[in-house]
């Protein structure tokens, strides 16, 4: 099949990308190097860049060739930034995308991997959280990406768009080739690092005053590999009539200190903790039952560990030091 993955030089498209690529797919991908780079799309891959807002920039990658699939991955995603410039996250997370579903509508392409979050869920009214529990998002990052999952519902009643829309929880790891590298970097584990390898002084704890046991937030990490692994099963699953939303997650919350924790175990080495005011946004604790997308897409998570995920990041952090370098 060939497949337009938007997004894909970013952290987790340039992953499911190697795995589309790994299993014989013919691979487009749309991404305007704001954030994603050059070097995590491998060979192998086209790389158009453009933005996905861009119909003219869509035009021509449809043109090129029929599209069989689309792996949206492209986004703005920070839950600080979102609380503070909420125009640009509806911009690009809801806009930008209805343009690419037009595209999709008017080049004759009728199935799309959405990248959700667990943040359309806001503060969980029960954990883990269920697909069908209530979203409320806390912040204007979960309402943009749970503004684009209503407008697929109505694209699929309007023109047969069909979609599978996955939830991530906290996306994290490494494969051996591609790894995290963000500018500025504003994720916990690869900033535990950044303080592991002696580039950062101390890493910032946001907030110890939750409803948790240790004060600090809670969140379910997920690794990179097997999220590209969940875009495979749900490309699959869209091939048998199959459509909806999943949670990605392993159902097991660590909170922000205990990553730290985990972090000096694997690493080895000393990381400084500092213990600052909350970030305005963050629900408490994030967990997910993922038994849907176990049962339903036959998805399994090969790097479920805490200690593997954080392993990994820090096998890519070692051998990456400048990150991808440009
Ligand atoms: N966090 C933190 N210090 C940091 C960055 C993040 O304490 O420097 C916390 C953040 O409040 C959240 C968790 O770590 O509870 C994961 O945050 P991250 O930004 O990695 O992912 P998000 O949950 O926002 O997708």
């Amino acid at each position: 099949m060939r497949i337009l993955v938007t997004g894909g030089a970013g952290y987790i498209g340039s992953v499911a990308v190697e795995e589309l690529l790994r299993i014989g797919h013919s691979v487009v991908v749309l991404d305007n190097l704001s954030k994603g780079h050059r070097a995590a799309v491998l060979p192998g891959a086209d790389l158009a860049i453009g933005e996905v807002g861009d119909r003219d920039a869509l035009d021509r990658v449809f043109g090129t060739g029929p599209v069989d699939a689309v792996m949206h991955f492209a986004a703005d995603s920070l839950v600080g930034e979102s609380m503070k410039v909420p125009g640009k996250y509806f911009r690009s997370n809801l806009c930008e995308g209805l343009q690419l579903l037009d595209a999709m509508k008017a080049h004759g392409t009728s199935k799309i991997v959405f990248s959700s979050t667990a943040a359309v869920y806001g503060e969980p009214v029960s954990v883990p959280i269920r697909e069908t529990d209530p979203s409320s998002p806390s912040n204007p990052y979960g309402a943009s990406k749970l503004g684009f999952e209503s407008a697929l519902r109505w694209y699929r009643e309007a023109y047969g768009i069909r979609s599978i829309r996955l939830r991530y929880f906290n996306a994290a790891g490494a494969s051996e080739l591609l790894g995290e590298d963000h500018d500025p970097e504003t994720h916990l584990i690869p900033l535990i690092l950044e303080v592991a390898s002696g580039k950062r002084e101390a890493v910032d704890i946001f907030g110890t005053d939750y409803e948790t046991p240790d004060g600090t937030c809670i969140r379910d990490y997920v690794h990179v590999t097997d999220l590209a692994q969940a875009h495979i099963l749900a490309l699959g699953a869209l091939d048998d009539g199959r459509e909806g939303v999943y949670n990605l997650g392993n159902g097991e919350g660590y909170s922000v200190r205990e990553v730290v924790d985990c972090a000096c175990r694997v690493t080895g080495e000393e990381i400084t903790a500092r213990e600052v005011g909350r970030r305005p946004g963050d629900p408490a604790i994030l967990v997910a039952s993922s038994d849907r997308a176990v049962r339903e897409l036959g998805w399994r998570p090969r790097q479920a560990e805490i200690d593997e995920i954080v392993r990994t990041a820090w096998q890519w952090h070692v051998a990456h030091p400048g990150g991808y370098g440009e």
